[in-house]
């Protein structure tokens, strides 16, 4: 899920994927979580319709989409009840997004409060600065 998205020109990136066989739905829909901009739910990625052009933000969403194919299940049950994975899985979402230019590494840590993670600012940004992510998580 993403909280943050900072507007993309249209046109100027493209979802990376393995193919057009793996694609995801891309939904346009209200149906979002409250507080969020978007998410990942195998096979579809549902976003906000104020949102749709940010193709930062459908990367984002397309790292939690990589994750879930064919453990769909699984991968949410781990995201809702553990911290660590939820704060590993958004760090990756995030250094992507990142990346691309979509949000900056402050603007990505600041979101990570709003996911329960239980760590602080600085752990956020040491997080989405280097090593594995999750590494050095409690
Ligand atoms: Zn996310």
């Amino acid at each position: 899920m993403l909280r943050r998205c900072r507007a993309t020109p249209p046109g100027s990136l493209r979802p990376a994927g393995p193919g057009v066989d793996n694609a995801p739905m891309i939904i346009s829909t209200h149906l979002v979580p409250r507080g969020f901009s978007a998410c990942a739910l195998w096979p579809f990625i549902l976003v906000r319709p104020e949102h749709r052009g940010c193709m930062a933000l459908i990367e984002h969403e397309m790292v939690h989409y990589r994750e879930q194919a064919w453990i769909t299940p699984a991968w949410v049950v781990l995201y809702l009840v553990s911290r660590r994975f939820r704060l590993a899985a958004e760090v990756r979402a995030y250094r992507r997004q990142i990346a691309l230019g979509g949000v900056t590494r402050e603007q990505a840590a600041q979101a990570l409060m709003g996911y329960r993670l239980g760590i602080t600012p600085g752990a956020a940004m040491k997080a989405l600065s280097s090593g594995p992510a999750g590494a050095g998580t409690a």
